[in-house]
């Protein structure tokens, strides 16, 4: 499922690519992809150009003009795909929607599972979803005091506390692991039972684990690709998601998998201590 890293490379091609583009026609294929009727998305987005490509969360924001624009979330199997090489074994399978493109190849929504979705908004109306988010986990103006506070706010396991989008924006269950082991913090510790130190370590891994996928181009485990169809090459460093039962890297302690709020939670039981 592709988190922050992996929606973060795909903004980042495309924002080398995309902007001064007009659309001039758009052929959705999977009418259940949109919240809205064919007609006036096509209508809505036809004729308008691509003025900037940028992230919020783990949407993929398309800023057009006439100050409207287009979310596009990727769900689970999503993939926003433009360039050379990409059509030229004919339509990609899953194929959702196609945006021609003046002066360039097409740019292709393709969705295996659907979960993903294609929404018009005004400035306005972003404005006010985006303000529904929690912080951006990379924001230099997240302090570690600023992170402590919001910790202190909830009860909840800090797992769910990470994935919960309106707390902070961007984290699904790949990098909670990662941050959390990182951090040196068991999955089902309060938040608010985080002290400033424990607060700081783990805003601390979070964001050089974050980096760091950001850098290799994200984690595919199966669907996710880049804008061109490649592979992300952060897997191999993943320390402890889908590592149960092998050897942690820093204690070589067999690392676990246990299950809460109906998801499985990777972990150290040495190195992420249950209480302190
Ligand atoms: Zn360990």
């Amino acid at each position: 499922v592709p988190e922050l890293p992996e929606v973060e490379t795909v903004v980042r091609q495309l924002a080398g690519e995309l902007p001064g583009l007009e659309i001039l026609d758009v052929v959705v294929q999977r009418p259940d992809l949109l919240r809205e009727p064919v007609s006036s998305f096509r209508t809505g987005i036809r004729g308008r150009s691509i003025e900037s490509v940028s992230r919020r969360g783990k949407n993929i924001l398309l800023a057009l003009s006439g100050s409207s624009l287009l979310l596009v979330n990727l769900g689970m199997t999503g993939r926003l795909l433009h360039g050379k090489g990409i059509e030229r074994q004919g339509p990609p399978p899953y194929l959702g929607v196609r945006f021609l493109l003046g002066g360039s190849g097409p740019l292709l929504y393709t969705d295996v599972r659907r979960f993903g979705h294609l929404l018009r908004y005004s400035q306005e109306e972003w404005g006010e979803e985006s303000r529904r988010l929690g912080p951006e986990p990379l924001d230099p103006e997240l302090t570690a005091g600023r992170f402590h506070s919001l910790l202190q706010a909830s009860r909840s396991p800090i797992r769910s506390w990470l994935l919960d989008q309106t707390r902070i924006a961007g984290i699904g269950n790949i990098y909670a692991a990662e941050s959390l082991f990182r951090g040196g913090i068991h999955p089902t510790r309060p938040a608010n039972d985080l002290s400033m130190v424990e607060s700081e370590a783990l805003l601390r891994g979070m964001r050089s684990v974050l980096q760091e996928a950001i850098l290799a181009r994200g984690t595919t485990l199966r669907d996710y690709r880049t804008a061109s169809g490649e592979e992300g090459g952060f897997g191999p460093t993943l320390e402890v998601y889908g590592r149960e039962g092998e050897a942690c890297r820093r204690c070589k302690l067999p690392l676990e998998r246990i299950v809460f709020a109906n998801r499985s939670a990777f972990l150290c039981p040495r190195c992420q201590p249950e209480s302190t």
